[in-house]
Formats: structure tokens, C-alpha cells, sequence
């Protein structure tokens, strides 16, 4: 049994964790240690590894004081991130991969599109994600093609229904407040709105959230509606999606 939580961080990052029975610890992308090191000592964690997602300085620039406070921390990153923190012992990851940290295998998955060599690690029923698939919406386009950014969230969207959904940011609201806008009468985007406007009323966070929900109040997952491509006049699915990411861009 895992227990997973969320540690805030920077002005709306989430640096996620992931603890088993015996309190040895997993983190995701930690963006500064400080946060990190007091949920450690206040929940009595044992800090075994960190997993990285992609080379930007809000999800690695925990790591070296991390490092310093753990020697013995395994650290586990895609080229990008290794030709980032030059010197630190990091482990390549190479998408395809499994790797096997609190007794769970984590599937790296190549998911291009925000960086090139960016990866998500998924773990049964938890996919951490960085910044490709948010809820609601996706990451910006900084080095790939609209194309790959397509592609990833389409295969991110074949994992099961169940899937966890563990992104690094809380843009839940502004996603939706776009998502509204394109479609202001769609009943399970308003629903999720109004749930997320009460949710962030209340200082709490919008995530994990599921992929099936994500299939319904996502707009970037459901590009394949041909009343959406219809009101855009596009005729397929990925020219809809570059459309709304540009959209977006500017919103
Ligand atoms: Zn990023």
C-alpha cells in the first residue's frame, strides 16, 4: 500500500510524494528542497529517490540540496535533465524503461511536446506527468511540434480510465475558464468549473484528477468532437488541437 500526497511549492507548483508502509519515500520533481525536507521530517519519511520529468528549473531545482541532505538518494532523469545538473549522480531513464523503486514498477513513458525529452513515470494508477497533461488542459509548446504534444496526450489518454492524473501545477481553474469560454454550454465542463471554483475558494488543491474525468472536461482530449471541429472549421482532430493550444496561448 502507497500513500500519495502533494507538498506546494512555488508560486503553483505541487511536488508530488509517494510513501509506503515502511515510510521509505518517492519524489516527484521537486521544484526547492525547503518544503520538502520539513514534510520529510514531519511525517518521519525516509527520502529513498527522486524521479524527474523534464529539465525546467520548477521541477529540478530542489535537487542538489536534496542531495546534500541525502546522500543516498537515487535520482532518476531523461538526458535533458543530466546534461542539466551536470556532476550530480543521476540516473539515465530512457523512455520504454521500468524502473522499480518502494516494491512498484514505474513505466517511463516518452511524452514530448513542453521539452523534447520529457517523460512521465507511471505506476499503476499513478501517472506523473509533469507538465504535458493538466487538468483541464496542457502544457505549453516550448521545443516540440504541436504534432508531438498531440500524439503524447493521445497516448497518455490510452492508459486506463482509473489513472490518476499527478500534473505539476495547479492551473486547473484558468484551463476551465478557457475550456468555458470555447464551449459555454457544456454541462460537464460547467460542473467541474463550479467544483473547482469552490475547491480553490477554499485554498484546496484541484488534483490528482482521473482520466476519465479529463476525457469529459478537457478540451485538448476531445479534439476528436466534430461539433468542436465543426465550430473552428477544421476537419481533424490535431488541427483542432493546434488551433485551441494557440488559443490558449493568448487567453
Ligand atoms: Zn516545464
Amino acid at each position: 500500500m502507497v500513500h500519495l500526497s502533494a507538498i506546494p511549492a512555488l508560486n503553483d507548483n505541487y511536488i508530488w510524494i509517494l510513501s509506503d508502509s515502511n515510510n521509505k519515500t518517492v519524489i516527484i520533481d521537486p521544484s526547492e528542497a525547503t518544503p520538502v525536507i520539513l514534510f520529510l521530517r514531519e511525517n518521519q519519511y525516509q527520502p529513498v529517490a527522486i524521479l524527474l520529468t523534464h529539465h525546467h528549473a520548477d521541477h529540478i531545482g530542489g535537487v542538489t540540496d536534496l542531495l546534500t541532505a541525502f546522500p543516498s538518494i537515487r535520482i532518476y532523469g531523461p538526458k535533458e535533465v543530466c546534461q542539466k545538473l551536470i556532476g550530480l549522480p543521476i540516473q539515465l531513464i530512457t523512455p520504454d524503461q521500468i524502473i522499480t523503486e518502494l516494491g512498484l514498477a514505474f513505466h517511463i513513458i516518452a511524452t514530448p511536446g513542453h521539452t523534447l525529452g520529457h517523460v512521465s513515470y507511471y505506476s499503476k494508477p499513478y501517472l506523473f506527468c509533469g507538465d504535458v497533461l493538466f487538468s483541464g488542459g496542457c502544457g505549453r509548446i516550448f521545443e516540440g511540434t504541436p504534432k508531438q504534444m498531440f500524439n503524447t496526450l493521445n497516448h497518455l489518454a490510452d492508459l486506463d480510465n482509473k489513472t490518476l492524473i499527478c500534473c505539476a501545477h495547479e492551473y486547473t481553474l484558468s484551463n476551465l475558464k478557457f475550456a468555458h469560454q470555447i464551449l459555454p454550454n457544456d454541462g460537464p465542463i460547467m460542473t467541474r468549473l463550479a467544483e473547482v471554483e469552490l475547491l480553490r475558494k477554499n485554498q484546496q488543491m484541484s488534483l490528482p484528477t482521473t482520466l476519465a474525468l479529463e476525457k469529459k472536461t478537457n478540451i485538448f482530449l476531445r479534439c476528436h468532437e466534430q461539433v468542436l471541429q465543426r465550430q473552428f472549421s477544421v476537419e481533424d482532430a490535431q488541427s483542432l488541437f493546434m488551433v485551441l493550444r494557440a488559443l490558449k496561448d493568448n487567453f
